[in-house]
């Protein structure tokens, strides 16, 4: 469970990561914009765009590399160093790690629109559902609104409000705790793979 939960926490932080770097200093560097060429892909490499601005991302780690990176030789040391079993791998087959990519995008961006913090608290309630073997309506008929009514007292209104943030309803606390449910059986699978493989 704390893996897991570790994982959505990775995953949330890391959307805010990238662009952070950039903002240094308020004054105007000019800094010589390099253009994405569709070449690239054969490093392993897309574009993605962080405050406006064109950056390289490799289709295999995801890792989105400095503006300054997006240069051949640079993309090319990235594959070379990060993915050596990779190099020389047909264009097709990164064609087909950037349609993956795509697609991961659409579902995760959907995701990254709940606050990090909001969605680890859901999980964390579905979690003691599932634990506690509860029918899991009863966060929204229950859990939520005493939480609520407990905030709102102790500590005040605003609280309480925040905790509306949480996304607990019915199908989403059914939605996490099926999704806890396939995370644990893969851990599963890969534990019982190891065991058989070494
Ligand atoms: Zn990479």
């Amino acid at each position: 469970m704390d893996k897991f939960l570790l994982n959505i926490n990775k995953h949330c932080r890391g959307e805010n990561k990238e662009d952070a770097p950039q903002t240094s200093g308020g004054g105007v560097t000019k800094r010589k914009c390099r253009k994405y060429d569709d070449s690239y892909l054969d490093f392993g490499f897309t574009m993605t765009d962080v405050n406006n601005e064109e950056r390289p991302q490799c289709v295999l780690c995801l890792k989105v590399l400095a503006p300054e990176c997006m240069l051949p030789s640079k993309l090319k040391r990235h594959l070379e160093t990060n993915h050596r079993n990779m190099e020389g791998k047909p264009r097709d087959f990164f064609t087909r790690k950037l349609k993956e990519l795509k697609q991961q995008k659409g579902t995760f961006s959907q995701q990254v629109s709940i606050p990090s913090n909001a969605l680890l608290a859901s999980y964390k309630v579905a979690y003691r559902v599932a634990k506690c073997k509860k029918p899991h309506t009863i966060t929204e008929q229950l859990i939520l609104p005493a939480a609520v009514d407990l905030v709102n007292i102790m500590i005040g209104e605003s609280a309480g409000k925040l905790l509306s943030k949480v996304p607990l309803s019915n199908n989403t606390i059914s939605r996490r705790i099926l999704h806890m449910a396939e995370d644990l059986n893969d851990q599963l699978i890969e534990k019982i793979k190891g065991v058989a493989a070494g």
